[in-house]
């Protein structure tokens, strides 16, 4: 088996460690940056202890960042970067901030849209402003991966942008940062770690590193998930938490998502419900379907390594977890009629499918949808 791996982000992690910003940004040897952080961590103080701490580096802040970040957000904030002649960036935030401003990072150095990158294949430009990641959220490990994930509200896509330019330079992981986070904050992005972990290892792409890393990252999510959402400042369980995410994000920054990760966009888009939640409410279905029609016995061996008999039991821890930190396990209460399943299964077809170990084809999205909306 031939395989390569690289891994271009400066890791800095601990508790407290927000308060090295200083001297990671004199690393990067700039000066004028801009912090991209959400709204609320404006309302709450945050954004403003950590311009402090940055003794007048950070000179421009933006902060309109929703929730699956919209491409006019991107526009905008790159905009306010071209006025500001911000030279590097600091993303103070979840998934969705550090998403945005990998994608404003690079298109602040030319004078485009990010909609014309969006899901149209078109490579980026080279240039880029510097970033470092500071993740708030136990987390989508976007701080150590080359994609940001978009949405365009107007035409309804969500999807994946890749590149190079978007590995921040460095990611500072303060385990304190995500003791704000509320028990739905936690859940939602806690199975996410899980989700990406064993997607990395059961990717047609898997390599040993990255398997080795899986492994790791989701033992930690059975044992300490649980403990992060009944007690935020268990202090154990969020540096724990935080470990797992940023090791997962390693473990499928090269491998890729697949199946959970394809359906939870349509889920997301269409539906609202939360990227994690989202994925994680499949990826117990997926764990027994591919377990049953694999040939290489890798899912079995997964589960084996996390001290399960065999992957249907994991596929039970799994949704025995969601039910303990109070995640969906179907979606019977949205009554979705034949024509709403249709469009699920057709829009499911993302390219992140073609990353599963074996095909999924429409007969397996009919069950998988027909078990999650059946009336009991
Ligand atoms: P998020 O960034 O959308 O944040 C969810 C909510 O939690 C927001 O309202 C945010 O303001 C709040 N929040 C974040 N940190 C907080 C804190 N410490 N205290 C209080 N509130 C806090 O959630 P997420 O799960 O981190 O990110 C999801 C996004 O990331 C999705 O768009 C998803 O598609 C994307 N994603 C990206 C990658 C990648 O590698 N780039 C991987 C997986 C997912």
């Amino acid at each position: 088996m031939d395989w390569n791996y690289q891994q271009p982000v400066k890791i800095i992690f601990g508790n407290g460690k927000i308060s090295a910003l200083k001297e990671v940004i004199a690393e990067l040897g700039e000066t004028d940056g801009i912090l991209i952080c959400s709204r609320s961590f404006r309302k709450s103080g945050l954004a403003d202890k950590v311009i402090v701490e940055a003794e007048g580096l950070l000179t421009a802040v933006y902060s309109d960042v929703s929730p699956n970040p919209e491409v006019a957000e991107v526009d905008a904030c790159a905009e306010l970067m071209r006025a500001k002649g911000s030279k590097f960036v600091v993303a103070l935030g979840g998934g969705s901030v550090m998403d945005l401003a990998k994608a404003a990072a690079t298109i602040a150095t030319v004078d485009e849209s990010i909609s014309l990158y969006h899901g149209t294949g078109k490579a980026l430009p080279e240039t880029f402003l510097p970033l470092i990641a500071v993740p708030t959220t136990s987390g989508t490990g976007s701080e150590v991966t080359s994609v940001a994930v978009l949405s365009d509200h107007e035409t309804g896509k969500k999807a994946p942008i890749f590149s190079p330019n978007f590995f921040p330079a460095y990611a500072v992981v303060d385990p304190e940062l995500t003791y704000t986070c509320p028990p739905t904050v936690t859940a939602c992005s806690g199975i996410d770690v899980l989700c990406q972990s064993i997607e990395g290892y059961w990717s047609v792409n898997h390599q040993p590193i990255c398997d080795a890393l899986a492994i790791h990252a989701a033992k930690l999510v059975f044992e300490y998930l649980p403990l992060a959402y009944t007690n935020p400042y268990d202090a154990t369980a969020r540096e724990k938490m935080a470990e797992a995410s940023v090791i997962a994000g390693l473990a499928f920054a090269l491998p890729k998502t697949t199946s959970s990760h394809a359906v939870s966009y349509p889920l997301t888009n269409l539906y609202g419900i939360p990227h994690g939640e989202a994925c994680g409410l499949t990826i117990d279905y997926f764990a027994k379907v591919n377990a049953q029609l694999e040939t290489d016995g890798r899912v079995a061996a997964f589960a084996k390594a996390l001290g399960f008999a065999d992957a249907p039991a994991m596929a039970e821890a799994i949704t025995a977890l969601k039910k303990q930190i109070g995640l969906r396990t179907d979606l019977v209460d949205l009554d979705l009629s034949d024509a709403q399943l249709d469009e699920l299964v057709q829009l499911s077809h993302h390219p992140n499918l073609d990353n599963n170990p074996v095909k999924i084809t429409d007969d397996i999205l009919y069950d998988l949808f027909g078990t999650l909306t059946k009336k009991n």
